[in-house]
């Protein structure tokens, strides 16, 4: 029996449907459409791409959304400027920094700049302590479409042994926090980790997310079990791949994530989601003080 193939274009269609039924709920219920602002620093080329892919995206379900270029000479005080503005620009829902930023940036400085009610990414400080006690308004777009994959797929979390390999803070630690809240038993491994096979083995759930192509093979992973490759990369014939050796590994597992077409496309599409989950939250909480300002007026006369 070879795994079955979690195909991430069709959830992230599916997603995406119910992203255009809400935007259209809240353009006819308060007469505003969701705002995405994305910020770009420089040239660099996968950025630019990631960025189109981005705007395509917000058309497609009808979000708004307003593309900032500055040059890589540009100043961090520049992009601080800008990032005040939007921040408290009603219109604006959503605020994505695309990473990488050139050297002269501080990321952290940049990223605590936006507004943590509009970090759509999920990358401020204030929500990465959030996903770690267990709410986060803004779950990371990359693992939340992991779990979202899973959850399509009907496939238990709780009590199952999840082994992540990659430690970042855009996808392996996330991810390991997301799984462990949704009661799954978690090992975190990482590029120091020895003897990666012997935590692989073990996996139920496995999500690679290291960025090395061919480090996951066949014998490496438990039998039936679920992989999710997050890795992306361009092997030098021009063959895009994931981290995992893809035709073994099909074999022994039960669902496996094909790259392209595996967690990529859900990534865009959890971007989406939390920039109409903020849009939500912020018009429900003007009409809640809207409300509440009429109620104390009338008690006040
Ligand atoms: P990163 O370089 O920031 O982190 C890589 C992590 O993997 C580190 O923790 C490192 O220690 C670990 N690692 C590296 N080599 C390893 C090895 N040989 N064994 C075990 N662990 C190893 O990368 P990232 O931003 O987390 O991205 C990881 C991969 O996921 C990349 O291929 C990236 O392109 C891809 N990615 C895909 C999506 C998507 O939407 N599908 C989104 C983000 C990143």
């Amino acid at each position: 029996m070879t795994a079955k193939i979690i195909d991430g274009k069709a959830v992230a269609a599916s997603v995406r449907e119910e992203c255009r039924t809400r935007v259209d709920v809240i353009k006819e219920r308060y007469g505003v459409t969701p705002g995405l602002a994305v910020i770009m620093v420089g040239e660099n080329p996968a950025s630019k791409v990631y960025v189109s892919n981005k705007i395509r995206a917000c058309e497609e379900v009808g979000i708004n959304s307003t593309k900032y270029l500055f040059p890589d000479t540009a100043s961090q005080e520049e992009v601080l400027d800008l990032i005040e503005q939007l921040s408290i620009d009603p219109t604006v829902h959503g605020i994505l920094v695309q990473l990488p930023l050139p050297k002269q940036f501080d990321i952290e400085r940049v990223l605590g700049a936006i507004s943590a009610q509009k970090d759509v990414d999920g990358f401020h400080l204030y929500n990465v302590g959030g996903l770690v006690v267990g709410n986060t308004i803004f779950p990371p777009c990359t693992p939340f479409g992991v779990m979202r994959l899973l959850q399509h797929e009907g496939i238990e979390v709780a009590g199952r042994n999840a082994v992540v390999v990659g430690a970042s803070n855009i996808v392996g630690k996330p991810m390991a926090l997301m799984l462990m809240q949704n009661e799954a038993t978690v090992s975190v491994c990482h590029a120091r980790t020895r003897d990666l096979a012997q935590f692989t083995i073990l996996a139920d759930i496995l999500v690679v997310a290291a960025g090395c192509p061919n480090l996951i093979l066949e014998q490496m992973v438990k039998k039936d079990a679920v992989v999710i490759d997050v890795g992306i990369n361009r092997l030098p014939n021009g063959r895009l791949v994931g981290d995992c050796d893809y035709e073994g590994v099909r074999k022994r597992a039960s669902y496996i994530t094909p790259v392209p077409g595996g967690v990529g496309p859900m990534t865009v599409t959890m971007l989406l989601v939390n920039t109409i989950s903020s849009a939500e939250r912020s018009l429900m909480a003007a009409s809640y003080r809207a409300s509440t300002n009429i109620h104390e007026a009338h008690g006040a006369q």
